[in-house]
């Protein structure tokens, strides 16, 4: 039996085979089918690369899970970890610690402006949670207004409110009381069938139109760009107008920059872009670095003065952990140390350049967009109807989606790419070099034939 084999070999050294079968056969493998799983077996890393079991070295051209932004064996990092390891693994947070002073210094010093109360999570998701519980103790109010084409996290909050089909597989069971869907913002593919800038974005319009028309609405939740589902950065009157309604209509403004945030933009965070500040910012990944799993729920000033005299009811052991926050001084002092943010405003140009003049060599390439090192190309069967090669269905029906064809020849060629359905999300750690951006792109210019091969020209 499975159990018997893994008791045995534990025992013992473990190839790279076993460790490879052990997982398959013990783990549950996520937003997949368990069906031919096979994990590569990583074992060591170096900046922007990560080396397998047989010492192949591959590029990460999504810092993992855009998360990595410092990429690997960064020394100050590591340094933290192993100094607050031994100095203190645990304390209740009822209690504090210097780190945790010195982070929330940092915090205000990076974070939009007028941020200053802040709850310590362990990821996106539970920091999406904790927003939308603060903001219906705050207001008193209930529904929180998302959008569709977005991610908000897997729990059962955090996905109700998401806008992409993985909310599906929790409905109806999962479906959460007091979420309601308004329209994203996607110039390439406006839902509602107009075109920028003619429109005076109708889609911001539209979300108005539903805080006056619903009643006990809380808030509206964004991500400021769109992540996962396809890197779309809003125009620039858009996020400065959603202000101004939320300000008029009194209900207040979630941002969740889990993705977009640390730089990732160009910015601090990508609310910086149009110089708008949230009521509730929420982050986690870049926080760290991804070295150790750390979230923020950050809020305005009078959220935090309402909680003065009213009862905060949230809370979880693992809050403010201290093996996480030494890590986030550390990594925002690395962040300034290398001029990581500028560095990535400079670098937004060269990859759009790049990326542009890949668009113009592939049909099956409908748009490039993005901002910093965060970017999407974004896959079409067909430039005049954008129609995408896949969908989340075809996801979901074990159909090979021609994204994940290109991303495993890029991959056998040593890059990794981060596929999505129907596009690629192009989001390497904030140190990567120019040579390497242009290995990056020129590793996928050479296998994007798989799906101009599928194009229909009209
Ligand atoms: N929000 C956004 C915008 C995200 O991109 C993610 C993760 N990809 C989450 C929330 C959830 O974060 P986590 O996976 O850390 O729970």
């Amino acid at each position: 039996t499975p159990n018997e084999t893994m008791t045995q070999s534990s025992a013992t050294e473990l190839t790279s085979e076993e460790v490879v079968r052990i997982t398959r056969e013990t783990n549950y493998g996520t937003w997949r089918f368990q069906k031919g799983w096979n994990p590569l077996h990583i074992v060591d890393s170096e900046g922007c690369y990560i080396i397998d079991a047989n010492g192949k070295r591959y590029l990460d051209f999504s810092a993992q899970l855009m998360c990595m932004n410092l990429g690997h064996k960064n020394q100050a990092v590591i340094d933290s970890i192993a100094k607050q390891a031994q100095d203190l693994a645990y304390a209740l947070p009822g209690y504090t610690t210097t780190a945790r002073a010195e982070l929330s210094k940092l915090l205000l010093e990076v974070l939009p402006k007028g941020l200053n109360k802040f709850f310590f999570t362990t990821s996106g998701t539970d920091a999406n949670e904790a927003a939308f519980k603060i903001a219906r103790m705050y207001t008193g109010k209930t529904k929180i207004i998302a959008r569709y084409r977005s991610y908000h996290g897997s729990t059962a909050g955090s996905i109700a409110a998401t806008g992409d089909p993985r909310r599906w597989s929790m409905e109806p069971r999962g479906k959460g009381p007091g979420i309601i869907f308004g329209p994203e913002v996607h110039c390439y593919k406006c839902p509602i069938k107009h075109t920028y800038p003619e429109c005076g974005i109708a889609c911001a319009d539209y979300l108005e139109h539903m805080i006056r028309n619903e009643s006990d609405v809380a808030a509206v939740l964004v991500e400021p760009i769109v992540g996962t589902n396809g890197v779309i950065v809003p125009p620039p009157e858009y996020m400065p107008k959603l202000r101004r309604i939320c300000d008029e209509t009194g209900v207040l403004l979630i941002a969740d920059e889990v993705m977009s945030g640390w730089g990732r933009s160009g910015e601090w965070f990508a609310m910086n872009l149009w110089d708008v500040t949230p009521d509730i910012l929420c982050t986690a990944k870049g926080i760290t670095s991804a070295y150790v799993p750390l979230g923020l729920c950050a809020t305005s000033e009078k959220i935090g003065d309402f909680f003065q005299d009213h009862y905060f009811a949230h809370g979880h052991t693992y809050e403010a952990h201290p093996m996480t926050l030494l890590p986030a001084v550390a990594t925002i002092q690395e962040m300034r140390r290398l001029g990581l943010v500028e560095r990535t405003r400079k670098l937004g140009p060269f990859v759009e350049e790049k990326l542009n003049t890949l668009k113009s060599k592939h049909p099956s390439i409908g748009d490039v967009r993005g901002k910093g090192l965060f970017w999407a190309v974004d896959l079409v069967k067909n430039q005049k109807t954008k129609e995408p090669f896949n969908t989340y269905a075809d996801k979901v029906s074990s159909k090979a989606l021609v994204v994940d064809q290109i991303a495993a020849k890029t991959l056998a060629d040593g890059v990794i790419m981060q596929a999505w359905v129907s596009h690629f999300v192009i989001a390497p750690p904030l140190i990567i070099t120019e040579e390497e951006i242009e290995r990056g792109i020129d590793t996928l210019d050479k296998h994007l034939h798989i799906a101009d091969e599928q194009c229909v020209t009209n």
